[in-house]
């Protein structure tokens, strides 16, 4: 973990492991102070407390969620009293995707050598990620603390005249996905509608509304975007991760007129140069993404998580490279 000054006010914390808990996060140190996004666990959460504290000393007053995923709210807790901003969905998506009692079971279990050996033979993609959890992470004591501003298209706060627009351009990654742009500052935080040199995984939304919200983040000529996963980059991040989607469309769309399942589609396709990406079998799930928009299915239709690290562990085996989540 890492702290980046990107411009005059503003800084990020930026988890170089960029596997799929590995989430950024971002401070603005005017206004009180607004940190944007949590992190995964209580102790990362503190230490990118203790980072921002050097620039930033008092505890600030306000947090942004980018979106309702675990990793991004899973440390705002430590944040008492402050003001927690999302989109009007968020609260209500965080008790569905991010109740920590079921992966603190999960990660508890994984830790036990006999139910870590039936998981393996049930369940090896979920096993095999619970176990690369294990490495970094521990979710202990988190308490789901949910959002208290809520807001729909867009919100506005003025910072000691600094002016930052949160912008609200889901569903794409998540139903909450919010843009947060500083105009002046010429930097957006982007949330998981950029994943910057890791595979990105979308759980809702469609390609187009994706496609969309990458064109908005060109348009707004930041200097930097500070993506939800991954390095610091400028709108080329935005331009490849367009280019990335639209290739695995297309060669999604190939397999599935061939009459391919999705499991075996994600197998067969090339990774081209995304094979560099961190965890490039997370195709699996833009593949099936794909599938559900050919098949007419809803964008929401729920994820059984499970059987997605499985087909996940299963591409990574049939490409014949390590399993990474
Ligand atoms: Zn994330």
């Amino acid at each position: 973990m890492e702290m980046h000054q990107v411009s005059d006010h503003c800084f990020a914390v930026i988890n170089e492991k960029n596997r799929v808990c590995d989430a950024n996060s971002g401070l603005i140190n005017c206004g009180g102070g607004v940190v944007i996004d949590t992190q995964s666990d209580l102790t990362h959460a503190r230490q990118m407390i203790e980072m921002f504290g050097k620039v930033w000393p008092a505890m600030p007053q306000r947090v942004i969620n980018t979106h309702e995923d675990a990793d991004h709210v899973w440390g705002n807790q430590l944040f008492n009293g402050a003001e927690i901003i999302a989109h009007r969905s968020v609260p209500e998506r965080m008790r569905q995707v991010a109740e920590p009692k079921e992966s603190q079971k999960l990660l508890h279990g994984v830790g036990r050598f006999l139910t870590r050996l039936v998981l393996r033979n049930l369940h090896p993609g979920l096993a095999a990620a619970a176990q690369q959890l294990l490495e970094d992470y521990n979710f202990d004591g988190i308490e789901l603390v949910l959002p208290t501003t809520l807001f729909d298209a867009r919100y506005e706060l003025n910072l000691e005249g600094k002016v930052v627009h949160l912008i609200y351009v889901g569903p794409c990654h998540q139903v909450g996905d919010t843009i947060v742009h500083l105009p002046e500052e010429r930097v957006v935080f982007a949330g998981d509608v950029l994943f910057r040199q890791c595979t990105p995984m979308g759980w809702t939304g469609s390609y187009e509304k994706w496609f969309q919200c990458l064109d908005l983040l060109i348009e707004l000529d930041p200097e930097v975007i500070v993506p939800g996963h991954g390095p610091l980059c400028g709108v080329e991040g935005a331009m490849e991760m367009k280019a990335y989607l639209q290739y695995v469309r297309d060669e999604s769309r190939k397999c599935f007129d061939a009459g391919m399942a999705s499991l075996e589609a994600a197998k067969k396709i090339d990774f081209g140069p995304y094979g560099e990406w961190r965890a490039p079998a997370r195709l699996y799930m833009n593949v099936e993404r794909a599938y559900r928009e050919f098949r007419n299915e809803l964008p929401d239709a729920p994820w059984d998580s499970a059987a997605t690290f499985d087909a996940i562990f299963q591409v990574a085996k049939a490409k014949g490279i390590e399993a990474e989540f």
